[in-house]
């Protein structure tokens, strides 16, 4: 009979490379009980060495539930509105770089429409640009950004494959958040990239993101942990980046999420 602790070793080296929470087994003595123990080591804990919570095997694999699902009517192919007619993603930027529909084109440097390719499997939604955004006209290369790419790259997914953007494509002022007019100006064109891009995956970084997605008021937290739908296609939820460059508390979490969100792409 082999070590059960051996044992417990390899099946959790199996979750590990199968995608599941890392468990650490410690490599303390074992119980006093057991034959192998160090007497003296200075460790006299009588509680073996166990699986920490978080271990159990279907929660690894398993999916969150369902959440909800927003299904606003998609472009027609007789509308006479240019967003609905735009044919591509340059098509759009065009339209978005002399928009002046809200407010928010007032103090912009650089519209920031969103980049990335026009096959990415995988859509990353943030709320709107901050400075380096609006001085450079590119999504997400600020400190934010940077952690971005970084937690992309982590889920082997170069940033480079991905379509970035946001909900708003001119910075609000101070970046304070978009206003409900500002959004609901804005919003087409975040509307038809997705319709154009038709990704696997929707992933939506912060309350703004998310609730514009999904068209609701739930606040960020009741929100993660599903799989919802917009017009079909997984919206996964998570925190933003910036919120976790001020509270790293939150970094646990957005991994699980970016897991999930990995999860669903083929
Ligand atoms: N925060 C965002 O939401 N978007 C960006 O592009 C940069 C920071
Ligand atoms: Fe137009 Fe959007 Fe910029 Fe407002 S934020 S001016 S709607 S592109």
């Amino acid at each position: 009979m082999s070590d059960g602790r051996a044992l417990a070793r390899e099946y959790l080296e199996q979750q590990r490379l199968l995608g599941g929470d890392p468990v650490v087994l410690s490599d303390g003595p074992a119980p006093a009980s057991t034959p192998g123990s160090r007497p003296g080591s200075g460790r006299s804990s009588a509680v073996p060495a166990a699986l920490t919570p978080g271990a159990s095997p279907g929660k690894a694999q398993g999916l969150p539930p369902p959440g909800l699902s927003f299904d606003p009517p998609g472009g027609d192919l007789f509308a006479t509105d240019p967003v609905a007619q735009a044919r591509s993603l340059a098509a759009i930027a065009e339209l978005v770089a002399s928009c002046v529909k809200c407010r928010l084109c007032e103090g912009r440097a650089h519209t920031v429409p969103g980049e990335g390719p026009a096959d990415a499997r995988l859509v990353v939604v943030g709320e709107g640009p901050g400075r380096v955004e609006d001085e450079t006209g590119r999504p997400f290369v600020g400190p934010a950004g940077e952690l971005l790419t970084k937690i992309l790259a982590a889920i082997e997914l170069p940033r480079e494959r991905v379509f970035i953007c946001n909900i708003v494509k001119c910075r609000p002022p101070e970046n304070r958040q978009p206003q409900y007019d500002e959004i609901a100006a804005c919003v087409p064109y975040l509307f038809r990239q997705i319709e154009l891009l038709k990704p696997q995956v929707i992933l939506a970084m912060g309350g703004t993101a998310a609730q514009t997605l999904l068209n609701t008021k739930q606040a960020l937290g009741a929100l993660r942990n599903h799989v919802h739908r917009f017009r079909g296609i997984p919206v996964v939820v998570t925190y933003h980046p910036a919120a976790l460059l001020r509270n790293p508390n939150w970094k646990k979490p957005t991994w699980d999420d970016v897991r999930i969100a990995r999860r669903l792409i083929a």
